[in-house]
């Protein structure tokens, strides 16, 4: 080789240095954030107005609000189960909430399911969970043994937010008391396996725990993937006097609770971004930001949310119970300040993620329901992500599908329904008869869907059965 005079070498480095960088862009950061039983409209860029959220709307134009963004399920557990493992969470018989039990070994993730934490610690990545988790209680379920290098939080499905305080729980149809879901609320906060002390308010701690965590790896070669979950806003609702005094203004007592509790989660994420940017890793850190479902608004655990302008709540298949808040922001790859208006849902969240860390997942696995959404956001591929969307509940006591503008609902005893979204995001007219051969359409889809599904696995009734809620009052989805 004949040698180059120094300085073509000093020109050719940046050129090399930029071809190098064009193949093999650094992998990102993933940071999954959810919260809990967030109202669809109570956050700045989902259009609310008495609850300012300025961090998460500073979130939301660096990247892509989802105005169709689903949860698969409209109660806690079962969505997060759809969250992390990408599937429909009914085909492995997870379709309630399970008991806090830590001798409860079939209530929880099965093993058999391999979540997106195992994926990205496969792939290299160091992994983390921090908040609720929920998804059993049994040792074999813990975050540690799902794929999570650290575990900060709580195995319950929610948590007191102020240390000592006593948590008053439905125990029944208008009956007040605090049985066991008091215990639950007063869990020990774990680190991985050890008890720590109750130290300051829970969703403040939560993220400075987070911004400590990715501020801790922002040195490591390695990338980083955190699943940060809120159990805010809710219930109980509790939250901190300096952000109480904040909305005073608003004069009903409860909505001034969840208000507090709702800025407390934004000023969190504020927090934790704000430690992203210090510490350089902003660009390349692909953020989720979504609620695991609707805002109760009058059912049990109501925590004053407003879902509007959908109809239903937490606990329903109408819009209200299943569409949420959806954010996706990677300055790096993702444009700012986009809407995107085809249906989503979580369960895309982890072939996206695996996508951009360009991991793999063992063909051996169970497949997928999610789809990888970079393509779509990019601009890349126009046409839907998603023919149709599907959801049972409660072991088929109700059913729902989205097709396009349509969505089709069967609810208990209740006729079947259609709704067209284009015109009717409240679902108000129904137009079953009107329509009948798209109604005949989405029902035979739903029943095709519904042969891949199993029977609930476990139930969440005291007395170890399932629950058989047929012309009961449906009320009882914690
Ligand atoms: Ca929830």
């Amino acid at each position: 080789m004949i040698p180059l005079p120094a300085r073509y070498c000093a020109l050719l480095v940046p050129i090399f240095v930029s071809l190098f960088a064009a193949e093999s862009p650094p992998r990102p950061n993933i940071l999954l954030i959810v919260a809990d039983d967030l109202g669809y409209h109570d956050v700045g860029f989902q259009g609310g107005r008495d609850i300012p959220t300025p961090h998460l709307d500073r979130l939301a134009a660096s990247g892509i609000r989802c105005t169709d963004g689903y949860v698969s399920y409209p109660v806690c557990s079962p969505s997060r189960a759809g969250i992390l493992t990408g599937r429909y969470q009914q085909r492995f018989g997870y379709e309630f909430n399970p008991k806090w039990d830590a001798t409860a070994a079939t209530h929880g993730l099965p093993l058999s399911e391999t979540t997106v934490a195992d994926s990205l610690r496969s792939a290299g990545y160091t992994t983390g969970a921090i908040g609720k988790w929920h998804l059993g209680a049994h040792p074999q379920f813990h975050p540690n043994r799902r794929g999570f290098d650290e575990f900060f939080g709580f195995l319950g499905g929610g948590h007191r937010y102020l240390p000592g305080s006593i948590v008053e729980v439905e125990v029944g149809a208008g009956k007040k008391g605090t049985t066991s879901g008091d215990a639950e609320q007063a869990s020990p906060l774990l680190r991985n396996t050890t008890a720590v002390p109750e130290v300051g308010e829970l969703t403040t701690r939560l993220g400075e725990e987070a911004a400590a965590a990715v501020t801790r790896h922002a040195r490591n070669a390695k990338p980083w993937f955190l699943y940060l979950a809120f159990n805010a806003p809710h219930t109980p609702l509790q939250a901190r006097e300096d952000m109480l005094k904040k909305f005073s203004a608003i004069a009903d007592a409860r909505r001034r609770t969840y208000a507090a509790m709702v800025a407390t989660v934004d000023e969190a994420v504020g927090r934790i971004v704000t430690a992203l940017e210090a510490t350089g890793q902003r660009e390349r850190t692909l953020i989720f930001f979504i609620s695991d479902n609707g805002g109760p608004m009058t059912k049990r655990n109501a925590n004053a949310s407003v879902n509007s302008p959908l109809h239903g709540q937490k606990g329903d298949v109408f819009e209200g119970g299943i569409r949420v808040p959806f954010l996706v922001s990677w300055p790096a790859r993702i444009p700012a300040g986009r809407t995107y208006t085809q249906p989503v849902i979580s369960l895309d969240i982890l072939p996206t993620a695996l996508a951009a860390a360009g991991a793999t997942r063992a063909a051996a696995l169970a497949p997928l329901d999610g789809t990888d959404l970079l393509p779509f956001l990019t601009g890349k591929n126009d046409s839907a992500p998603h023919a149709r969307l599907f959801w049972r509940m409660d072991g088929g006591e109700a059913f729902a599908v989205r097709e396009g503008q349509w969505k089709w609902l069967r609810t208990y005893q209740n006729a079947p329904q259609l709704f067209d979204l284009a015109a009717d995001l409240g679902e108000s007219r129904d137009l079953a008869t009107a329509r009948p051969e798209i109604a005949a359409r989405l029902a035979a889809a739903s029943a095709e869907w519904n042969r891949g599904l199993i029977a609930p696995a476990f139930g969440n009734n005291p007395f170890g059965g399932l629950i058989n809620r047929t012309g009961l009052e449906k009320n009882s989805a914690p």
